[in-house]
């Protein structure tokens, strides 16, 4: 497999990232972090540019 194949786009707005956990400065009892996971709303959370749709014609 080539390293550097393009043929996944990768969404710009987030690149890659689609899921990005963001701690909200407030802990829970326990002493953890509160965190909410927030999905990149260009890509909802895919990472790719492409809907999940077009991506599945492609390989066809
Ligand atoms: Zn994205």
């Amino acid at each position: 497999m080539p390293q550097h194949a393009l043929n996944t786009p990768v969404c710009r707005d987030c690149d890659g990232f689609a899921t990005v956990a963001i701690t909200t400065g407030t802990r829970h009892r326990d002493g953890s972090r509160s965190t909410l996971r927030v999905a990149c709303p260009s890509c909802k959370g895919t990472g790719h540019t492409a809907p999940a749709a077009a991506l599945t014609r492609a390989e066809r």
